[in-house]
C-alpha cells in the first residue's frame, strides 16, 4: 500500500488544537468570570470534562445560562437517578452484530470508530457505552468488511463514534481502504463534531481523502444553538462542500439551551446560512445523567409547529425519537 503522504505536517495543526482543549472546568469558568459556578460541579463525574478552545471562545463571558456553557458543564444534578433513565435507552446493545459495528436500519450499517471525541456533551446517549469492548481494530474491520460485502442490502456506511475525525488521515484511509472493493456500497456517511469544535480539522489532508472515495459523501454535524457557528464554521463547511459532500445538522431538543421557538429558528436560519440543512431535532435519548435536559413531547411538538408557521418548508427540521426496536426514527408529528 502506498503510505499517504498528505497527512504529515498538515495535520499537525488540529492535532495540536485538540491537545490544547479545556479539560479542567474551573480554569475554564475562570476564563469567562463564572468562578461562582465551581461550587456545583461534579469533579469526579466518570464522563469526564472536554470542550475544545475553539467551542469555548464562543461562549458569552460573565453569562451563567450560556447556551453552549450548558452543553459542556458537569454538575452535580447529573447524579440524580430519575427514573426512565438508564445506560442503554436507544437499544444499541441488542444491535451489535459485530464488535464495533451497528445494523439497526434497513440498508445502512453504523461503524463505532473510536471512542474520543472533542467534546464532552452532557446529555450525550453513548456516555456509558462500553467503548472498551468495542473498539474498531483491524482484525473488527475485516470482519465488517466480510459482513459488509456478504449483505447486498448495505448501501449505506455510517462513520460514527465518539467522533471519527478525531482519528488522522491515515486511519480513516485504512478504513474506507478496506470497504472499497465491495460493489454495493453507494454512500459514505460521517457524523462528525468537529467542523463545529475544531473546524481546522477540514484540512487539504481530509479533502483529498473524501476526494479519493468513489462513493457519494454526506456529513451531518451536530449543533444545537446558533451560536455555535462562527466564521470559521462557515469556512470548514464551505470546503466540504466545494468538495461534493452533502452537509446536514441534527441537534438534540435541550432544556436551557434551545428549548424556545426563537432559539429553534435562528438555529435552523444560521445552520444553513453557513451551508448545513436542518436533518433531526432529536428527543434526548433517556440516558443516565441527563435528566435535566429533557423536554416533553408535548412541548416539542408546540416548538415544532411554531417552526413550521415561521421557517420554509426545508428548514423545518424532522422531530424524532429513538425507539428501542423500530425500524426508524420516530417522528413526532
Ligand atoms: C441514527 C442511526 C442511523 C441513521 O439513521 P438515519 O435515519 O438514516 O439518519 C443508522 N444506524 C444507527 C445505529 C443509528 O442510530
Ligand atoms: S458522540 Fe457527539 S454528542 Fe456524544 S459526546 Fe461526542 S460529540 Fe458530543
Amino acid at each position: 500500500m502506498i503510505p499517504s503522504s498528505s497527512g504529515g505536517e498538515a495535520a499537525a495543526g488540529w492535532k495540536h488544537s485538540l491537545r490544547q482543549a479545556w479539560r479542567d472546568p474551573v480554569a475554564l469558568l475562570s476564563a469567562i468570570g463564572l468562578e461562582t459556578l465551581a461550587g456545583s460541579l461534579d469533579r469526579a463525574s466518570p464522563f469526564p470534562f472536554l470542550v475544545t478552545r475553539e467551542f469555548a471562545a464562543r461562549m458569552q463571558p460573565g453569562n451563567p445560562r450560556d447556551p453552549l456553557l450548558r452543553q459542556v458543564l458537569p454538575t452535580l444534578t447529573e447524579r440524580r437517578q430519575v427514573e426512565g433513565f438508564g445506560a442503554d435507552p436507544v437499544g444499541d446493545q441488542a444491535s451489535r452484530r459485530n464488535p464495533a459495528m451497528l445494523h439497526k436500519y434497513h440498508g445502512r450499517v453504523l461503524l463505532i470508530t473510536t471512542a474520543a471525541c472533542p467534546i464532552h456533551c452532557r446529555y450525550c446517549f453513548r456516555r456509558d457505552y462500553d467503548y472498551a469492548s468495542d473498539r474498531l481494530s483491524q482484525g473488527r474491520l475485516e470482519h465488517i468488511r466480510d459482513s459488509i460485502a456478504a449483505d447486498p442490502s448495505i448501501a449505506e456506511v455510517i462513520l460514527s463514534g465518539g467522533d471519527p475525525l478525531t482519528l488522522g488521515d491515515q486511519r480513516l484511509r485504512r478504513i474506507t481502504d478496506i470497504l472499497r472493493p465491495i460493489p454495493h456500497i453507494r454512500r459514505l456517511r460521517i457524523h462528525s463534531r468537529m467542523p463545529v469544535t475544531l473546524p481546522s480539522r477540514i484540512d487539504a489532508g481530509l479533502i483529498d481523502w473524501l476526494a479519493s472515495l468513489p462513493w457519494q459523501q454526506v456529513m451531518v454535524i451536530h449543533a444545537n444553538h446558533a451560536r455555535e457557528f462562527d466564521r470559521e464554521v462557515a469556512e470548514s463547511l464551505d470546503r466540504l462542500r466545494r468538495a461534493g459532500v452533502w452537509v446536514f445538522n441534527q441537534a438534540v431538543l435541550l432544556a436551557g439551551v434551545n428549548d424556545q421557538e426563537d432559539a429553534l429558528v435562528e438555529l435552523m436560519e444560521t445552520s444553513f446560512a453557513h451551508g448545513a440543512a436542518p436533518y433531526y431535532l432529536h428527543l434526548l435519548d433517556r440516558v443516565a445523567g441527563s435528566a435535566e435536559f429533557e423536554v416533553d413531547a408535548a412541548r416539542a411538538r408546540e416548538l415544532l409547529c411554531a417552526m413550521r408557521v415561521r421557517l420554509p418548508g426545508f428548514l423545518v427540521p424532522r422531530l424524532v425519537r429513538e425507539q428501542a426496536g423500530a425500524a426508524y426514527k420516530v417522528p413526532l408529528l
